[in-house]
Formats: structure tokens, sequence, C-alpha cells
């Protein structure tokens, strides 16, 4: 079962400290989240999951971490200052800003007006002022997508690492889009995290890992749960696409608001790198680049066979890390009827990215002994390095299992006074709800087998 609303998740996200409003106690700051102690470690399981499966399990895959502050001049020849905007329409009866793509009619959502503006070009880029003076001659945007600094890092990586083709440098890192209308929870805000791999293969070879990525990120979205039933493709027709695009694939997923997208895996050809590079007159480019006079490296590589320079086309998945985090918590987000009026929440994450993976609960929280064997065991859990372990001691089993069924702790290991006889806990699974008897000693193994599950 998915979330019954997007309210349903809204309110668990404020109520367990997932997810707040950036600045709430100030009336907010709109398209702005910040995530609370339990989301900061939802997302970072979300962000490692990503990184083992692109970084550690491909050695044809380096990592970046580039600086989200960006040289103007990067994103003139990226061609985003030309091109990165959204068309705007504004009310004359209320004054009301929308998107005139995502109008109905030509209708003001907000008054019922039908006295609108013709629909303008807005850029979706925040600039900011760099240095002391503020005369608009020394500005930087910050970057709205990661990928533009894995294609000025292209030579550092290859020189440092010695790449051959194919292979990706993936990025996880914070993106900003000055959205017109921000909206749908963490959906679409003004600032978010996208984990992005730009895969450069050798032209000609483009449309197959195009389609090998999408499977691969299809089977992965799957191993967070996600599944492939939530999921339709959508092959973005040529009028809709981005300027660098030849082909993107759209992952849709059917959000509690609607089916949109959450990662785009696009054919970039060789436009980027192209756009980036110099001698570009010297080099084989096919896609439509922008002219560049000012670059002073050349973005290629020497084919081993031919000894000739390519420029490489490139695949980009791209994925939003907070889109990721909506429909994960979908997904997991279950109510269950338990007969006699009663019923619970229950967070049905994959353990893995569970944002406690045990709760270590002593029975009564004033018994010394049975405090210090708890809290023993969580040390000894923790010491395992598998994520956060917690010592529970509030003195209330039921209450203690409600709280973590709602945030999706995949197992509570009570300690009772058997416990402190023949060094056993009882083991109550989130799923099941059944309990079992595990000596302790089992039990780091116990938890691992459970998480990697
Ligand atoms: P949309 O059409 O929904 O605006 P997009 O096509 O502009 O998305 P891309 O440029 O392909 O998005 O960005 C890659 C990914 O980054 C998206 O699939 C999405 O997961 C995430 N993303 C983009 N814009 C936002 C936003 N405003 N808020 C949250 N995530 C975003």
């Amino acid at each position: 079962m998915t979330a019954k609303t997007m309210d349903d998740l809204v309110s668990l996200c404020k109520r367990r400290g997932f997810i707040f409003q950036s600045g709430e106690i100030y009336g907010g700051l709109q398209g702005m989240y910040d995530y609370g102690p339990l989301g900061v470690e939802l997302k970072n399981n979300l962000k490692s999951a990503w990184w083992s499966s692109m970084v550690y399990e491909n050695d044809n895959i380096e990592g970046l971490d580039a600086s989200i502050l960006s040289n103007p001049t990067v994103l003139k020849y990226s061609g985003h200052e030309d091109t990165f905007s959204d068309p705007m329409v504004d009310c004359k009866s209320c004054n009301s800003r929308f998107r005139a793509d995502q109008l109905d009619k030509n209708i003001c959502p907000n008054c019922g007006s039908e006295d609108l503006t013709e629909p303008r070009p807005f850029n979706l880029m925040f600039k900011t002022n760099v240095g002391p003076i503020s005369d608009g001659s020394s500005f930087a945007y910050l970057r709205p997508e990661t990928a533009q600094q894995i294609f000025t890092n292209f030579k550092n990586v290859v020189d440092s690492s010695s790449k051959t083709l194919p292979f990706g440098i993936a990025q996880i890192g914070k993106a900003f889009r000055n959205e017109i209308t921000p909206r749908n929870f963490i959906f679409r805000v003004r600032e978010f995290e996208q984990m992005e791999l730009e895969f450069f293969v050798r032209p000609g070879t483009d449309e197959d890992w195009h389609k090998e990525w999408v499977k691969k990120r299809l089977h992965w979205w799957e191993q967070q749960g996600v599944p492939k039933d939530n999921i339709e493709l959508y092959d973005v027709p040529d009028d809709e696409l981005a300027h660098y695009s030849k082909g993107t694939i759209d992952i849709m997923y059917k959000f509690p608001h609607g089916l949109e997208e959450l990662e785009g895996i696009a054919n970039r050809t060789d436009f980027d790198l192209g756009s980036h590079t110099k001698n570009q007159d010297e080099l084989n480019i096919s896609a439509k680049v922008m002219p560049n006079n000012n670059s002073n490296t050349r973005l290629a590589i020497q084919d081993i066979d031919s000894k000739k320079w390519v420029v490489p086309y490139v695949i980009e998945p791209s994925a939003g890390v907070d889109r990721g985090v909506l429909a994960i918590m979908n997904e997991a987000y279950n109510v269950e009827d338990l007969g006699e009026g009663k019923e619970r929440i229950v967070l049905k994450l994959k353990p893995h990215l569970s944002p406690i993976k045990a709760a270590v609960i002593p029975l009564k929280k004033n018994n010394a002994e049975l405090v210090n064997k708890a809290s023993d065991l969580k040390k000894r859990l923790q010491s395992l390095n598998i994520g956060r372990v917690v010592l529970e001691n509030t003195g209330n089993i039921g209450k203690g299992y409600r709280r973590h069924d709602e945030i999706g702790t995949p197992l509570c290991i009570t300690i009772d006074f058997e416990s402190l006889e023949d060094n056993t806990a009882t083991v109550r699974d989130r799923d099941t709800m059944k309990q079992e008897r595990v000596s302790i000693d089992a039990l780091p193994d116990y938890l691992i087998k459970c998480i990697n599950e």
C-alpha cells in the first residue's frame, strides 16, 4: 500500500523529525526544506546506496565533489545563460505568477481571471555576488545542475586516473533553480540535491549505452523499494528536449500528487565537452556546439586503436535525491488494521535505508543492570558501522515499538530480566511484528544479515 495523500507524508515527516519547512519560525521560505534528525539519515543512506552502486561497484567510474558557485563563463558555454528558462505568465488581476506550460487553460489558478500576460522566458539560475564589490561585474551562478563541473574537470580526471572509454564521473551535490512555482512538498523546490553520472562513450555506441543505463537505473530504484509497477518511462518528444539532448528517457513515478519525473536519463551527445573545449574546429564534433574561443583545454580523449582525438558522447542518468526520498517514503508508508478499531502506521523501508537500524530497549528505565546491559549492546551494535543504533530508555515498550514502526526501524531489541540470566534478548521484527529470543552474542550477525537482505 502507498500513502493515502501527500498530507500523510508531510505530517509524518514533521511529527517524527524527517523534514521541516526551512525558516519556519519566521514564516518559512518558499521552496526550501530542512532535513531533521531522521531525514538526514535517510537521505545519507540513499546517497550512499547510489554512490556504492556507481563508484564502488564499477572500476570505470570515478567520483567528484566540485564547487557549487560556478564561473559564469561555464554556464555561458553550456548554453544555460541563453536557454535555461521556463515560460512565465503574470495574472494582471491578482499579480500571481505561473509557469505557462503548467496552466490547464489560460486561466489564473489563484483567482480565475483570464487576464494574463503573454508568456515570457524566465531564467531559473540564481546569481550571487563574489567578493566585496557588488556592482554586477563580479558574480557567480549557483549551479543549476551538478553536471557542468564534471565536464570542466574532464581532463583533470582523465589525466589523474588514466581512464579509457567507456568510463564515468559521478557526483552528488546541491543544485539550485529559481522555480517559478515550487510545490508539492519536496518534489519541486528551489534548493535540492542531485545524484548525477556522466558516462562517456565512443560516438556510435551511445544509443546502446543509453538503453543500458535506463535498465540499470530501473533495477536500482527497485532495490531502493520503488517497484516497476509504479513507474512509467517517458520518451521525451523532440520539441520538449533540453538544448543539449539527442534523446531523453524520463523515469516517471506515481507520486501522491501524480505521475512525474523522478530521474532523467539523457543522451547529451558531444554537446557539453564540445562546447567547452578549445580547438573546436580540429575535433570531429557532431553537436551544434556553442562557439568557444576562451577555453584553454582540449576536452577529448585519444582513441587507443586509431590514436585520433575523440570528443566522447555522454549518457547522463540524473536523479533527484529529494524526489527519491519522497518516492521511497511514499512506497514505505503503510497503515495496517490491527482489529478492534486499532491501526498502526509502519514505514516499511528497505533496512539499508532506515534512519535507525535497531533500537535497544531496557524493560525498566530505572534498573541499572538492565540499562547497563542494553547500553553495552547498543555500543557493540553501533561499532559494526552499519548506521545508527539507539538506546531507547523510555521504560515504555509499547510506545517504543509504535515510534520505531513509524520511523522504519527494522529491529527492536528488548533487554529484560531473563537477559541478565541467560544473555538472550527479545528481537521484534518491524514488518511481521513477530518476536523471537536470540542470543546476545549472535545479534551482531543477526543485524548485519537483516540490513543486507
Ligand atoms: P522537471 O521537468 O520536473 O522540472 P527537469 O526535467 O527540469 O525536471 P532535470 O533537469 O532532468 O529535471 O534534473 C534531473 C533531476 O533533478 C530530476 O529528475 C529531478 O529528480 C531533480 N530535480 C530537478 N528539478 C528539481 C526541483 N526543482 N526540485 C527537486 N528536484 C528537482
